[in-house]
C-alpha cells in the first residue's frame, strides 16, 4: 500500500442501508452487517461506480490516512472519525472536493481503450486526489532540462519538482495537476493542466521526496510555456496525483509492451526506472515502441542509449530523417510481427499506449492485422485484456 492514502468510506448516519453501493461495487468491495455498510480498502479500486448510485450522499467520504480504517471499526462506528492529523497540507484538505475536472480529463485520456479501463491485478493501490483545487500542495523546482536538441522542431523538458515534507505519495503512470498562475480571460484562476509522473514512486532520486515532469512546449499553451520556463527555486502548485488504472502490474514476470510517440515516453521513462530498481537490468521484460519525428525531436534519446537491452528492447521509430523512409510506431509494429504475436498469446503481457491522440489508429489498425494473422479478433482480445488490466490508452 501506497502510504499516505485516501481511503473511502461510508457516512453511518446519513447512510439509510439500501446497500445499492453494495450490489454495484464490481470489486465486491462494499459489505454489511446489522449495523453498517463499510468498504474494504484492500479492494476498493476507487473505480467510483458506487458513487452515482448513492441516494443520500454518505458513500462520497474520504479520509487520507496513514493506515486503513478496518472492516471491524467501520462496523463499530456511529459516526465517522474526523480527519486525522497527518502532517503537511494534506491534514487540512478540503478532503470533500474530488477534482472532477482532472477526473474528467484523465477519462477522456483513456476513451481510446475501448471501454472502462481496469488496472492490474496486481499493482499497488494508489492514492488519489490527496491535494486538490482548493488546498493544492506546493513544490520547488531542483531542476529543469531540455531533452530535445536545440536545433530540432520541439521544446520537451525534464522538470524535477520537490515537495520538501509534505505527502505526495504517487505510483508510475499516475499525473499530477499543475496550476499556471494568474487568470483566465474572466478573471478566474486558471484550472490545472495534468502531466505525467516520469520518475518511479521512490522518487527521481531514489529515496527522496521528489518526482520528475515530461512537459512539451506548445505554442501560445499557458502552462507548458509556464512550466519550461520555471528556474530552480521557483515554487509550483500541484494537485493530485491523479489516475487509478494506467498503473504497473506488481509481479516481476509480467511483460510490458510500451507503444508511445512524445510526451507519452513519461510513463515508459517511470515503468522502466521502476523495474530497473526492483527486477534489476538483467531480465526486464519490457519492449518499447517510441516514435519521433527526428532522434533531435525525441525525449531521453541520449539516456535511452544506456539502458541495457536486457531490461528493455527499444525500437526508436522516425518519421522525418533526410534521406530515409518515414516510419511510424504502427509500421515498426509490423516489422516486429513475430513479437508481438508472441507477446500476445502471453497471458502475463501488459500493453501500455500513451501519447498523442492521433497515434491511436495506426497503433490499433496494427494490432488488428498482427491479431487476424493469428487467427484471432483484436476487438475481444483487446476487450479481454482490457478486463484484465492488460490493455491501457492514454492519449491527449
Ligand atoms: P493551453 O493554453 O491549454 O492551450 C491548448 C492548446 O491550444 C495548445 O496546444 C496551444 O498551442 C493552443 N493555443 C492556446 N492559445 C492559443 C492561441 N492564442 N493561438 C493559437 N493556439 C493557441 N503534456 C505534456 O507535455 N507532458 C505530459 O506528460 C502530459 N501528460 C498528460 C496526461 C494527461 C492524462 C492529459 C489529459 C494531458 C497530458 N498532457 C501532457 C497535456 C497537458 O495537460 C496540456 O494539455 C498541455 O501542456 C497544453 O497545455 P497549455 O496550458 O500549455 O495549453
Amino acid at each position: 500500500m501506497n502510504k499516505p492514502f485516501k481511503q473511502h468510506l461510508i457516512d453511518p448516519e446519513v447512510c439509510i442501508r439500501c446497500y445499492t453501493c453494495e450490489m454495484t461495487c464490481p470489486e465486491q468491495a462494499i459489505e454489511h452487517d446489522d449495523n453498517n455498510v463499510v468498504v474494504n480498502a484492500d479492494l476498493c479500486n476507487f473505480c467510483m461506480d458506487c458513487i452515482p448510485v448513492c441516494p443520500t450522499g454518505s458513500i462520497d467520504e474520504w479520509r487520507v490516512v496513514k493506515d486503513a480504517h478496518s472492516l471491524e471499526e467501520q462496523y463499530s462506528w456511529d459516526e465517522l472519525p474526523p480527519q486525522e492529523d497527518i502532517a503537511g497540507p494534506a491534514g487540512d484538505a478540503d478532503l470533500d472536493a474530488l477534482d472532477e475536472a482532472m477526473a474528467a480529463l484523465l477519462a477522456d485520456a483513456h476513451q481510446g481503450a475501448g471501454g472502462k479501463a481496469k488496472a492490474p491485478a496486481t499493482a499497488a493501490k494508489p492514492t488519489i486526489n490527496l491535494h486538490n483545487l482548493g488546498k493544492p500542495v506546493e513544490a520547488v523546482v531542483q531542476g529543469n532540462y531540455r531533452l530535445t536538441d536545440s536545433d530540432g522542431n520541439v521544446d520537451v523538458r525534464h522538470i524535477i519538482l520537490d515537495f520538501q515534507g509534505h505527502p505526495m505519495p504517487v505510483l508510475e503512470g499516475q499525473s499530477v495537476g499543475i496550476i499556471p498562475p494568474g487568470t483566465d480571460a474572466e478573471g478566474k484562476p486558471r484550472l490545472p493542466r495534468l502531466y505525467s509522473i516520469s520518475s518511479p514512486r521512490d522518487g527521481e532520486r531514489s529515496g527522496y521526496n521528489n518526482v520528475s515532469l515530461t512537459v512539451k512546449r506548445e505554442e501560445h499553451g499557458v502552462c507548458s510555456n509556464f512550466v519550461c520556463d520555471l528556474e530552480k527555486g521557483d515554487t509550483v502548485k500541484i494537485t493530485g496525483p491523479f489516475g487509478a488504472t494506467f498503473l504497473l502490474p506488481d509481479d516481476p514476470e509480467a511483460r510490458i509492451m510500451m507503444i508511445c510517440t512524445g510526451t507519452g515516453s513519461a510513463p515508459m521513462r517511470a515503468f522502466t526506472m521502476r523495474r530497473q530498481r526492483t527486477v534489476g537490468a538483467k531480465n526486464g521484460g519490457m519492449t518499447m515502441y517510441f516514435g519521433a519525428r527526428s532522434p533531435k525531436d525525441l525525449p531521453y534519446h541520449g539516456p535511452l542509449k544506456k539502458v541495457p537491452e536486457s531490461l528493455l528492447k527499444q525500437h526508436l521509430v522516425f518519421s522525418r530523417v533526410e534521406g530515409e523512409p518515414k516510419e511510424y510506431v504502427q509500421d515498426r509494429m509490423l516489422t516486429d510481427q513475430p513479437a508481438i504475436a508472441d507477446m500476445l498469446k502471453d497471458p502475463k503481457c501488459y500493453i501500455y499506449i500513451c501519447g498523442l491522440r492521433g497515434m491511436e489508429e495506426g497503433v490499433n489498425s496494427a494490432f488488428s492485422t498482427i491479431a487476424s494473422d493469428m487467427g484471432t479478433d483484436w476487438l475481444s482480445l483487446r476487450d479481454t485484456m482490457r478486463e484484465e488490466g492488460r490493455y491501457h490508452v492514454e492519449t491527449y
